[in-house]
């Protein structure tokens, strides 16, 4: 039987924005993935989620942004989860659920260069194989990056070849507290429901 392959974007997504979008879907299309689960962590130890911004926020903001592209599906596998969220623990509940699924963890090159920095990244990189984009990085930079990890670890990480979009949460997130436009850079959709929920407003 064909193996299965499916990607995975984790991030925190304080909102989720076009630089998320387009990479899911580029790696749907460069790595011919079956699906894309977007997948928000709870309670990343290294980030302190706004306060004013409720879990049920960004789902409800993943679930707009989403909803007209079957190629992605949202994933609940880390909000589930109790305590802080580590991709070790993902992977491995996923790859033992689902031994016939080839993984495909998607990242952004800020990600990459930290990678070393997380939980057992030694076997991260066994259990999936990493999609990397860059975002205003240079391209030889995150291939020498990519080279090095997998010489040493033996690793399958492997490059997007995505357009530089220089979107981030939390541009949008101060934008939205100076009352500035943020049209075109996230969906209409969440966009509205930024709007309507005061969210990232100043207090
Ligand atoms: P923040 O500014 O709050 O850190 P962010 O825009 O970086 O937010 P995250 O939720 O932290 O979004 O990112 C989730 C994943 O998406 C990370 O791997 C990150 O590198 C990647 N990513 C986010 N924005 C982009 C972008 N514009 N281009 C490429 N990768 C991106
Ligand atoms: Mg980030």
């Amino acid at each position: 039987m064909k193996r299965r392959k499916i990607g995975i974007m984790g991030g925190t997504f304080n909102p989720i924005h076009y630089g998320h979008l387009m990479l899911g879907e580029t790696a749907y299309e460069q790595f011919g993935l079956d699906q894309v689960l977007i997948m928000p962590a709870k309670n990343p130890y290294y980030k302190n989620i706004s306060s004013n911004i409720k879990e049920e926020n960004r789902v409800a903001m993943i679930q707009l942004a989403i909803e007209d592209n079957p190629h992605f599906c949202f994933s609940d596998v880390e909000l589930k989860r109790s305590g802080n969220t580590y991709t070790v623990d993902t992977l491995d509940e996923l790859t033992k659920a689902y031994p016939d699924v080839d993984f495909y963890f998607i990242l952004g090159a800020d990600s990459l260069y930290h990678i070393e920095s997380w939980k057992d990244p030694a076997k991260i990189l066994a259990l999936a194989k990493i999609v990397a984009a860059s975002r205003a990085d240079s391209y030889s930079a995150i291939d020498a990056q990519i080279e090095y990890l997998n010489d040493k670890y033996d690793a399958q990480v492997l490059r997007l070849n995505s357009p530089n979009l220089e979107i981030s949460s939390s541009y949008l997130r101060k934008q939205i507290e100076l009352g500035r436009s943020c049209r075109y850079l996230l969906p209409d959709a969440v966009l509205h429901y930024i709007k309507e929920h005061k969210l990232y407003e100043k207090r």
